[in-house]
């Protein structure tokens, strides 16, 4: 039996240069986003979740989130972590994060979690246990997959294809790169970065149009017993979930919104199936949860609700809020 697990942790990201406090309307307290109902100010909505963070959360709190799902890896079992969020709440600074080290994603400070526990593995067990650690990165845009690996220009139109073995998905061709450090890490990361953005110009698109899945495979040796675990790590920086259609009417805007809604659509839905623990989650129904085998191998899943704190943002929060509490 799939043992599925599922935590959804709230974020609302600090004022910024140019926002007041006085239009400020989203607030943290307890475990619950509370926000009145932009629709009608004297009514008041609360959203309980597993955690919420205010607008002074720190980069080490919101890893200490996921941390916990590290020694489940080590088991040999997936965990998927998703950034969920309108354009500019949040998700790539949650996930990827920015210099100096203190402020650091949950990505960078995942690969350095592994790399720990891959030592004191090893030196515990005198070298028996051998850890490696496999990277791949790719975007899915109008879904359709991009290794980030790749230069642009390397690209076909059509993506990559891909293909079922022993009822698993993989994306046929993506790049796979071993990391023997955090240096090597940081170097091959930056580099993804930044086909990433130079892909998305080329396409007169935003990068915040696409979902960006960085991989990591652990694999786990046991020379004694010649036992192998692999567990891999997923971790999304999801597009945008704001619906352009609403501010846009532009062909190739269209199509992209539709790509975006149809994927994070059955996102909630597998979400939803896997926290309800029902026994049919309808993963195959888009290609990212089809290639992450969402809910699928024990896996466990956290879900990051990044929130603007502002006016401006406010159908976008209580859309992301509605989405994450259908889920429940
Ligand atoms: P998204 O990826 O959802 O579009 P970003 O992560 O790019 O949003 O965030 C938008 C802006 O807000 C960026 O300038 C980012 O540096 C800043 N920001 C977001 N979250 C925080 C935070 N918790 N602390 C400080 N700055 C933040
Ligand atoms: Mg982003």
């Amino acid at each position: 039996m799939t043992v599925n697990n599922v935590r959804i942790i709230a974020r609302i990201r600090p004022l910024l240069k140019g926002e007041s406090e006085k239009d400020v309307v989203v607030s943290a307290e307890e475990d619950a986003i509370s926000m009145p109902n932009p629709k009608n100010e004297n009514e008041n909505f609360t959203f309980p979740f597993n955690a919420a963070y205010g607008q002074d959360s720190d980069q080490a709190q919101l890893f200490s989130e996921v941390s916990p799902t590290l020694k489940h890896l080590f088991k040999g079992n997936d965990v998927t972590i998703f950034a969920y969020g309108a354009t500019g709440s949040g998700k790539t600074y949650t996930m990827r994060g920015q210099k100096p080290a203190s402020e650091r994603g949950i990505i960078p400070r995942f690969l350095t979690a592994i790399y720990r526990r891959g030592k004191e593995l090893e030196r515990k067990t005198e070298g028996a246990t051998t850890i490696r650690a496999i990277m791949t990165y790719y975007e899915i845009y109008n879904d359709r997959v991009f290794d980030l690996f790749q230069p642009p220009e390397k690209r076909t139109p059509a993506g990559l294809p891909l293909r079922e073995s022993n009822g698993k998905t993989q994306v046929v061709g993506l790049i796979d790169k071993e990391i023997k450090s955090l240096k090597e890490f940081e170097a091959l990361y930056d580099k993804a970065n930044a086909n990433r953005s130079t892909s998305a110009t080329k396409l007169n698109a935003h990068s915040s149009r696409s979902h960006a899945v960085i991989c990591v495979k652990v694999l786990i040796e046991d020379k004694n017993t010649g036992e192998n675990k692999t567990g891999t790590v997923s971790c999304i920086d999801l597009a945008g979930s704001e619906d352009n259609r609403r501010t846009s009417n532009d062909k190739e805007r269209m199509t992209e919104s539709a790509s975006i809604n149809k994927s994070l659509f059955v996102l909630a839905q597998c979400v939803e199936a896997m926290t309800k623990k029902q026994s049919r989650i309808p993963y195959r129904e888009s290609k990212m949860t089809r290639i992450l085998s969402l809910g699928q191998n024990n896996g466990l899943t956290v879900m990051i609700l990044n929130l603007a704190p502002t006016r401006a943002f406010h159908l976008d929060t209580l859309s992301s809020l509605n989405f994450a509490n259908r889920t429940k």
